[in-house]
């Protein structure tokens, strides 16, 4: 879980876990805050890929 804040005010606009992008305005600045996350791949367990024989 990720506390999405407002880019100007810092005020918490949302939580939000795994979002890859987001576009929320904040209701106290009005700032257009565009979140990008990281690209990070949800959760292999295993990544590694055997070709068996
Ligand atoms: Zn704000």
């Amino acid at each position: 879980m990720q506390d999405i804040r407002c880019g100007q005010c810092r005020r918490k606009l949302a939580a939000a876990s795994g979002f890859i992008e987001l576009q929320i305005k904040c209701p106290r600045c009005r700032t257009l805050n565009h979140l990008k996350a990281p690209s990070l791949p949800p959760s292999v367990p295993r990544a590694s890929r055997t070709t068996s024989s």
